[in-house]
Formats: C-alpha cells, structure tokens, sequence
C-alpha cells in the first residue's frame, strides 16, 4: 500500500503528524501553511523546515498532487481541466469566471452510480470513491495554473459523481476548505454540496454544522416523473426529500438550490411548474433552470425557448426567485451530467 498523501490532511492532522515524527506542532502548522496558503506541494520546497523533519516526513507520507492531463478552453471563458490519477483513472473539474466571481466545479467519484436517465455521467457507472487528497488536489492544481490576479473564489461540488455517497472524503474536504486558520479559508457560504437527493447524506451533513449550501438535483416535481427519470427517487420520495431539505439548517439569507434539467415534453409542463411551487411553498429556495445540453444517443431534447420561459415564468410569479442557466462549457463537455471521461488509460 503507497503512503498516505500530505494532501487534504486537516491542519490538526498535520500537527498530529509532526509530534509523532518528534517535532512540534508549529512544524505542522508550517506544513499545512505550505499546502493550502502558498500551494507548495513539494517538501523540497518548503524552506523552513529543518532538512531531517523534511526527510523524515518523506519516510512517512507523499505529497502528490492529480496529474493535470489536458486544459480545454471553451469559448464562453470556461476551462476543462482532466485530471490523470494514480491508478489511471480520469476525472474532471471545470474552471468557470463569471461576473467577478470564478467558481471551481470538483468531482467526487470517477464515474456516478446513479444513472440519471439524462446524465451522460450516469451512463458511466460508477468505478471508485476519490480521496480527500484527490478532491482537494484538484483544487490546489487548478489554483496552480489559474493567471495572475484570477482566484478560486467558490467552490461547487457538482462534478463527476454524487458528493453524499462519497461522504467521509467530502466532509473531510469541506473541513479542509473552511479551516479559517491553516486550511484553504474558505467562508462555507462560497461552497455547495450538490446531492441527487440522498435523504440520509443531507441529515448526516445537516449535523456537521459546517453551514456550506445545499444544492438539490430536483428534475422534477411529482414521484412519478421523478422517478422515471432519477432512479433514486424509488428510494427516497419526493416527501421525504423535502423533509430533510425543510431540516437543513439555514443561516439568514441563506437559501436552498435546487437544479431543474429542461427537457422536452417530459418536465417542461405548465402543470408541473405548478406542481414545483407547491412543493417548495416554504422553503427558502432558488431555482435553477437548466436547459438541457444534448448529447450523442440521449433519447432527450432541449425544449423550445418560449417553453423554459413560460415555465420560468409560472415560478416568478409565485414568488420564486428562478433563473435560467445555460450551462458552462458546453462546447467542451463540461456542462452539468457531460463530464464523461474515458476512465482508465
Ligand atoms: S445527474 Fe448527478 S447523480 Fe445523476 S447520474 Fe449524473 S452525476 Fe450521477
């Protein structure tokens, strides 16, 4: 078995780990400084400390990060980013500016076990839950190549894969991403954990207090459509979903997202955007609509334009904040259920 990697360790881990190897905590917090403030991976590099706490961490752990295999641009200013990883495996993040802002799209497994019957992803299957140090290592190489000036400034865990069956890695993540003192210092407002609807991962999450958004990958408002669609709803209800998403604990102005793939004659109804009010009637929500991106051998289409806007329209008027995204990078395969990629080398 290789060592364990350096990256995605919690700064307390690496304070642990310099006490074990006969050194102080501070070496640690000097450790976790490198990592996540300056993004110096390579121990060689870290000046500061002592050449024998360096080999001796070196006997112990690695600090590798993804290999970045491939860097496509799209033309709306969004960037794909291949990861290559230890065994093979490939995975993607995807780099998108907008608006002052630039959000960082990470994946959580290779591959997704879920099948969505629209999600290029889903026709994957799932191969392998990534480790912290393979979520986080994303972000550290994404920061890596990022120009000058330009920053990470929110993370969305909507990548490849379902976030809440990789649970441990994630969480481990997010305490790395909101550590404030030695971690990547990170307000939980800037990061969403977006879930198929796995009841008891959002109650679990709801109890960590970490108070990062939630993000439901919604489709659909009645269990009957619902479940054509995302096999996961045979498992949890629609009423059981909206039970755990009402006990998710909200800060003030805080609100839920819930993502909504258009698609042609199977969602886009008048009946079913009214549908969709009373469902989220109470609950602090915004409503992501997403015109769905064709892909080679989908049995779905995009609706026509005036549709998504009647359907959008219907929300509005209901008083439901809703907004219509045409999703990033479509030219690239890097929109929402396309990031597919061939798995193994
Ligand atoms: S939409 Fe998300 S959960 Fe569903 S198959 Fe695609 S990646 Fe998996």
């Amino acid at each position: 078995m290789s060592a364990p990697n350096l990256i995605g360790m919690l700064p307390s881990e690496l304070e642990d780990l310099a006490v074990e190897l006969g050194a102080s905590r501070y070496r640690g917090r000097q450790v976790a400084t490198w990592l996540y403030r300056k993004g110096v991976v390579d121990l060689a590099e870290m000046s500061d400390l002592s050449k024998d706490f360096r080999a001796a961490l070196a006997e112990r752990i690695r600090a590798e990060l993804p290999e970045l295999e491939r860097a496509t641009p799209s033309q709306d200013g969004s960037r794909k980013l291949v990861f290559r990883l230890e065994d093979g495996a490939r995975v993607s993040a995807v780099v998108m500016p907008d608006e002052g802002r630039t959000t960082l799209c990470l994946s959580t497994q290779v591959g997704c076990g879920y099948a969505c019957a629209f999600c290029l992803t889903g026709t994957m299957g799932l191969t392998r839950n990534l480790t912290a140090a393979e979520i986080i290592g994303q972000l550290l190489a994404a920061r890596a190549q990022l120009a000058d000036g330009e920053s990470l400034t929110h993370i969305v865990f909507m990548g490849m894969g379902e976030p809440l069956a990789n649970y441990a890695a994630l969480v481990q993540s997010l305490r790395v991403l909101t550590d404030a003192k030695l971690g990547l210092g990170y307000s939980p407002r800037r990061l969403t954990v977006s879930t198929v609807g796995l009841v008891s991962g959002i109650e679990k999450l709801a109890r960590e207090d970490l108070k990062v958004n939630l993000a439901i990958s919604l489709h659909a408002a009645s269990d009957e459509i619902r479940s054509r669609l995302m096999p996961v709803n045979r498992a949890w209800s629609l009423e059981a979903l909206m039970r755990a998403v009402r006990a998710y604990p909200l800060a003030p102005r805080q609100h839920v997202f819930f993502e909504y793939v258009m698609l042609d004659g199977v969602n886009d109804t008048p009946e079913e955007a009214q549908r969709l009010v009373r469902l989220l009637r109470g609950v602090r929500a915004k409503v992501n609509l997403i015109p769905f991106n064709d892909w080679e051998g989908s049995r779905f289409r995009r609706p026509p334009l005036p549709r998504i806007l009647a359907f959008q329209s219907i929300l509005l008027a209901a008083g439901l904040t809703t907004t219509v995204r045409w999703s990033k990078g479509e030219d690239i395969g890097a929109a929402c259920g396309q990031l597919k990629e061939p798995v193994v080398a």
